[in-house]
């Protein structure tokens, strides 16, 4: 008798997995809240879905288990992406790693993927978001708010907490800690992060590439280099993206958090030094701002002599030495307060979930029999670059074979 799985949730954990559970021979339904499968992979990689990346191992995820999310990434690792993706028909292309559709266009893996669950004939049930979860013997009976379905296994795919419009609302939490599994704190990631300094709307729009160190209790617990965006809230940019999650954790924990800045990485302190000797040949003659202009944007350069309290009409020879010192040092630690971060509603992911000591390798609760999970309810999260879908496909494909019943691991 063909296994009757139910997958609850349609996004890219979802669809994998009913995929991958489809082609074991079960007969497979998903349960989807919204109007439609796959909303927030058309947002992915500004529309042009960063879906893995050659370049792949745990030191690209966060989770309270590690080795966990490496041996699952072992298992369906990004080769078996590429072929599962070049098998439905989706040419790819890879740059510095990032792996994307050819076309650059995410409703494309989207379509692929649909087509795929179309000529397996998969049932797919939209706007049927899923309200309850009980087990009546040996099924799984699946409550909607218009019907009821029984399964003789379930996925629950139902994402995290980010970018609710796309319908990853934090229920498919709700639904995992009523049959009692822990969830470990869930803090937006991947987003744009708030500060005090009011000053910054007067840099809004600036670019520059730098280096972030992340300072707690004197301690410097993380950095990342890359394009700062300056906005008039805040920060934004890959690098802040990528060290959102431990802010939003250490700001939970009610720690102050401060970002160090070096807008000048390229050189060390001393290089830097030597750099500012050699410069002020070209005080002769010169105003200070005329004298500073080159060093950093524009703007930055007109908020750091503020900042500093140095006159920029004044002749450089004028210029107290402290205050230009003080600019100076702003120009490789500039300090910021963090206040906070912009909310799920503009994050990427969401970190934490479900426990992983409650999960076998296969993806199956150790508390309820034929449940598994998939996908970004788990407590793992990645940083950018296409290893928040690698998860997806992984943990998908892990969940859909057990599910199937055809698990990969032997337990
Ligand atoms: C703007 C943006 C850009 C991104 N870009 C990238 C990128 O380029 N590369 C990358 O790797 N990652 C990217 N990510 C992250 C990546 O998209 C997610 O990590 C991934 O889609 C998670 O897949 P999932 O299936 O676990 O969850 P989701 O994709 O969130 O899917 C969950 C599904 O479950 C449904 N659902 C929820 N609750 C219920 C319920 N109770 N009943 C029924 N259905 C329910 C939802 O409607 C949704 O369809 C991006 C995310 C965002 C928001």
């Amino acid at each position: 008798m063909k296994k009757k799985v139910g997958i609850i949730g349609g996004g890219a954990a979802g669809m994998f997995a009913a995929i991958t559970a489809a082609r074991q021979g079960a007969e497979v339904t998903v349960l989807e809240g919204k109007d439609r499968v796959g909303k927030k992979i058309l947002s992915t990689g500004n529309g042009k879905c960063n879906l893995g990346n050659l370049y792949l191992n745990r030191e690209c995820y966060y989770s309270n288990d590690l080795s966990f999310v490496e041996r699952a990434i072992e298992r369906f690792d990004v080769m078996d992406t590429l072929s599962f993706f070049r098998g439905i028909g989706l040419l790819m292309k890879d740059k510095n790693g990032y792996l994307y559709p050819s076309c650059e266009q995410a409703a494309v893996v989207l379509d692929v993927l649909r087509y795929e669950m179309k000529a397996l004939q998969i049932k797919l049930n939209e706007n049927r978001k899923v309200t309850a979860l009980h087990k009546k013997k040996d099924k799984w009976m699946v409550e909607t708010e218009s019907e009821c379905f029984t399964f003789d296994s379930i996925v629950i795919a139902c994402g995290g907490k980010a970018a609710p419009k796309t319908g990853s609302d934090g229920s498919g939490f709700e639904l995992a800690k009523k049959l009692g599994h822990k969830v470990t704190r869930v803090v937006p990631a991947l987003v744009q992060l708030t500060c005090k300094e009011d000053y910054l709307k007067s840099v809004a729009g600036v670019r520059a590439d730098a280096e972030i160190f992340v300072i707690s209790d004197g301690e410097c617990v993380a950095e990342e280099r890359g394009e700062l965006q300056l906005t008039d809230y805040g920060v934004s940019g890959i690098p802040v993206f990528q060290i959102s999650r431990i802010v939003n954790y250490l700001l939970e924990d009610k720690k102050t958090v401060k970002l160090s800045i070096n807008l000048l990485p390229d050189y060390s302190e001393e290089e830097f030094a030597q750099l500012c000797q050699i410069r002020s040949l070209l005080q002769e003659g010169r105003t200070t701002e005329e004298f500073l202009t080159g060093l950093l944007h524009k703007k930055l350069i007109l908020l750091f002599m503020k900042q500093a309290g140095l006159k920029g009409d004044l002749p450089v020879s004028q210029a107290e030495e402290a205050k230009l010192k003080n600019f100076y040092k702003m120009c490789q630690n500039w300090v910021l307060y963090v206040t906070g971060s912009k909310s799920f509603d503009n994050a990427q992911v969401s970190a934490g979930g479900v426990e992983l000591s409650q999960v076998t390798d296969n993806m199956e609760s150790r508390l309820c029999k034929d449940l598994y999970f998939a996908g970004e309810i788990l407590d793992v999260d990645g940083k950018c670059g296409g290893y928040n879908l690698q998860w997806a496909w992984s943990s998908g494909y892990l969940a859909g074979m057990a599910a199937a019943g055809t698990p990969v691991v032997k337990e």
